[in-house]
């Protein structure tokens, strides 16, 4: 194309204040504001001056409003919302981990909409201490002399080291090295605190005397990991806590477990694992439990440490607790959380992660089906002519956050499948929807479990589905569905 022809073409474009004042623009600039608006329309404008092409365009501003659609779409998507979890699992860390129970939601608000106490003492009316907030019900909870609450687990392993083991030895079996959704290595931390690591062991096999060797040698911390993640199986063997107690007073040396997810109730009962409890290792002598606030705990990301005080306090006064420390919604999320455990059955049915995960099969069934059958309803063409089904399945959910892999939950889904159309077509016309449906794909098959789905979700989630379907089957109307 001819130079002057591409000038020619490019002569007609409008100018950017038209575009700006056009009707078609009011919506965005009430979605993204105007800078946003800007922005993307300069965009799409260099896109079609770059453009090597001489169509001749009738309507400019009818081809420009539809490219920046299009780039709205997009920037739409990139913000942070809530989304339906239909994947079954449900400490989904890419999701957010553990939704809040509706008495956190609620704490949360209260202090962010105006002041609090949150670093003031109403009694004496001074300067008060953040982790009074929540140190109080974790000591009556766990059976811990003292707590710490600091950003996230990762974090909490960071400070204990620091505090307790920087330009010192610290021994770990080699079967505990382990890293954590890529960026979290053992190992790593460790070293970031200043310990020096003292290997012991080997992958599968550490036994007592290896610990006992480290500790002749000069180690002056012990840290223990549970290896939430995975599974060794088979030719394998490590001390017990008691052993591993038993030394550290030997040798007057602390203790510290990192314990990933540390539940606060016993979940055996509820078949979901063999996870210890927080309490179960105090007891047992630990000197300092570490574990995440948004794991099997339901609450807010934070990292708790329980324990002996004379080794919290020295931790309370570490310069690295001000660059650690959390904010005043993490706290009241997790005071509120903490709260309802005072109750085990109430911790049971309030806090969403434990009632998700205890939700039983017979109930999500029912769900199932009457998913499906709204679904049918809306979808009664596509499906009569075959060009998609809508059935119910097993499945099996699990926990998630790198805890407890090994453990199968059953439940049930809808599977859904296009005669002529791929898993991920369907799978992206989900995500695309005003409340995003993230699910996955199964032999050919769309799979939602309904167990990570919220019942106060329910009328979106079908509503989500059947527009996504009818966007496919070539029907987008959105009265369509209603
Ligand atoms: C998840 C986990 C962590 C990291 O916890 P975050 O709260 O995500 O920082 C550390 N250690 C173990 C054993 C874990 O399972």
């Amino acid at each position: 194309m001819s130079k002057t022809r591409k000038q020619d073409r490019l002569r007609t474009l409008p100018a950017m204040h038209r575009l700006l004042n056009h009707p078609r623009a009011q919506k965005w600039h009430l979605q993204f504001g105007k800078n946003d608006v800007l922005a993307v329309l300069t965009s799409t404008l260099d896109g079609i001056r770059q453009e090597n092409n001489d169509e001749e365009v009738d309507d400019w501003i009818d081809r420009i409003f539809q490219e920046a659609e299009l780039a709205f779409e997009r920037l739409a998507l990139q913000r942070l919302q809530m989304v339906i979890n239909a994947t079954g699992t449900v400490l989904h860390t890419n999701l957010g981990r553990a939704p809040l129970a509706k008495e956190a939601v609620d704490a949360v608000i209260d202090v962010a909409k105006g002041y609090s106490n949150v670093e003031y003492n109403l009694l004496q009316g001074q300067r008060g201490h953040r982790h009074d907030a929540v140190e109080a019900l974790l000591c009556r909870l766990t059976g811990a002399e003292a707590a710490l609450v600091v950003n996230n687990n990762a974090a909490a392993v960071l400070l204990a080291l620091s505090e307790l083991a920087s330009d010192r030895d610290v021994v770990i079996s080699r079967g505990e090295l382990i890293e954590i959704g890529g960026s979290f290595r053992i190992p790593d931390v460790m070293k970031m605190s200043g310990a020096r690591l003292l290997e012991v062991g080997t992958t599968n096999k550490t036994h007592e005397r290896d610990y006992r060797d480290a500790l002749e040698q000069g180690a002056s911390v012990m840290l223990r990991v549970h290896t939430s993640n995975f599974r060794i199986e088979g030719f394998t063997q490590k001390p017990t806590l008691t052993q591993l107690v038993a030394l550290a007073r030997t040798y007057d040396v602390p203790l510290l477990e990192d314990l990933g997810s540390g539940s606060l109730l016993d979940l055996q009962p509820y078949g979901i694992g063999d996870e210890p409890t927080i309490a179960q290792s105090l007891q047992a002598g630990v000197d300092v439990v570490m574990f995440s606030g948004d794991k099997l705990l339901g609450g807010a990301q934070a990292g708790i440490l329980c324990g002996k005080k004379v080794y919290l306090d020295r931790m309370k006064q570490n310069p690295l607790m001000r660059a650690l420390r959390v904010d005043k919604m993490t706290l009241a999320a997790l005071r509120a959380t903490l709260s309802l455990y005072l109750e085990p059955k109430q911790a049971f049915a309030r806090i969403p992660a434990l009632a998700l995960l205890t939700a039983s099969p017979e109930h999500l069934l029912v769900r199932a089906d009457s998913y499906k059958n709204q679904l049918q309803e809306k979808l009664q063409r596509q499906i009569a002519q075959g060009t998609m089904t809508v059935r119910v399945v097993p499945c099996v959910s699990v926990v998630g956050g790198g805890t407890m892999p090994t453990v199968e939950i059953p439940s049930y889904a809808l599977a859904i499948s296009f005669r002529s159309f791929g898993c991920e077509a369907l799978l992206e016309c989900l995500r695309r929807q005003p409340l995003p449906i993230i699910a996955r794909m199964e032999q050919k098959e769309v799979i939602c479990d309904v167990r990570t789905v919220f019942t106060w979700q329910e009328e979106a989630f079908i509503d989500g589905i059947a527009r996504a379907c009818l966007g496919l089957a070539g029907e987008s109307t959105p009265d369509d569905v209603d």
